[in-house]
């Protein structure tokens, strides 16, 4: 199932056309993945020079490869620009697709379940930073290029962006994937990683994992009731890293996977497709 994707995403890669952007101008970067909200995009420049997105320069490969990606309420435009080794500029304007989330609105909760409490701000603060660090990381790995596997199969029961409204409050929007699967379940690796972050037992989400496919590209599993891995793992495609649970603040067994890069959250579903039955 998985080999002719990959097949054709290096083949599109390496001919420089993808059917969604080739420069009109010069033999300009190559670019796959959704030009839209939540959407992950690996390019490739066919040629020597540097490329840049809305300013921030963008890491390339040995292979020329690079990537980046669009967070959910990213604006209509944003703005890639090449510079190639004579010295000549490319501009190359991307027009962003918006899209609409599910918002849910609930009133009357009590308000202990709407504010953490105070003791466990400190905890919260600390987990915060040692997400961020993992997901900071910049490693020159091109395991992004492999296009992700699905960690896990099952029914998807939480979808990226959704946001609810409690006693007139909006929410953090919900920034992952949530598969439904059986405690116990074996999770995968969605493509070849090393562990940039392991912890047993973060206050949101308990167990976690947070694999770095290169670049700035990570994906995270949260709430697991096991723990394979620890930070510096190599782990190849397919590798099992933990298994579903519900550890944290979960309400049942399921895996909440998320993709991003940098700190910009991006839609794991769009990036890995229909889910294989
Ligand atoms: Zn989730």
């Amino acid at each position: 199932m998985d080999l002719p994707r990959r097949t054709i995403l290096l083949g599109a890669l390496s001919a420089g056309m993808s059917g969604i952007l080739t420069s009109p101008v010069r033999a300009g970067p190559g670019l796959v993945g959704p030009l839209k909200q939540g959407g992950l995009i690996i390019g490739r420049l066919e040629g020597e020079g540097t490329v840049a997105l809305d300013d921030k320069p963008l890491r390339l490969s040995k292979n020329r490869y690079f990537a980046f990606g669009f967070g959910r309420d990213q604006g209509k435009e944003a703005l890639l620009s090449v510079t190639w080794v004579d010295g000549k500029v490319e501009r190359i304007p991307l027009a962003i697709e918006q899209r609409e989330y599910q918002v849910q609105k609930i009133d009357g909760l009590p308000d202990a379940m709407v504010t953490p409490p105070a003791e466990v701000l400190a905890r919260i603060k600390r987990d915060n930073a040692l997400i961020g660090a993992a997901r900071a990381r910049d490693t020159e790995a091109e395991w992004f290029v492999q296009g992700l596997d699905w960690p896990l199969r099952g029914p998807i029961s939480g979808v990226y962006g959704s946001q609810r409204i409690l006693n007139g409050e909006p929410r953090r929007p919900h920034f992952g994937v949530d598969i439904a699967a059986p405690e116990g379940s074996d999770i995968h690796a969605p493509m070849d990683a090393i562990v940039a972050m392991a912890e047993p037992d973060l206050y949101y989400t308990g167990a976690t994992a947070i694999l770095d496919h290169g670049h700035g590209i990570s994906t995270s599993y949260l709430h697991m009731s096991r723990m394979d891995v620890k930070v510096g793992d190599r782990l190849a495609r397919g590798d099992v890293l933990g298994a579903v649970g519900k550890t944290g603040r979960a309400t049942g067994p399921h895996l909440c996977w998320r993709l991003n890069w940098f700190q910009e959250r991006l839609d794991p579903q769009l990036a890995a497709g229909p889910m294989p039955s």
